[in-house]
């Protein structure tokens, strides 16, 4: 059973994924009324955010006694 801290991980993981997406997607070029530069530059960001938290997750995963569950 994940934790809250888990879960929070989790969303924000899912957040900085959409975020990855609407700033690379050429479909959302006209939404996002920017430079591909700029585009780029957010895209990267949000990028570093992905692999950051995905460190995270894995980490947590492996250290959290609540995450593991009973028996573990
Ligand atoms: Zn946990």
């Amino acid at each position: 059973m994940p934790c809250q801290t888990y879960e929070a991980l989790e969303q924000s993981l899912k957040s900085a994924r959409s975020e990855f997406a609407y700033f690379t997607f050429d479909e959302n070029k006209a939404l996002r009324g920017m430079s591909d530069r700029q585009s780029k530059q957010f895209a990267k960001k949000a990028q570093e955010r992905i692999s950051e938290l995905s460190k995270h997750i894995s980490w947590h995963r492996q250290t959290c006694a609540e995450c593991k569950g009973p028996g573990l």
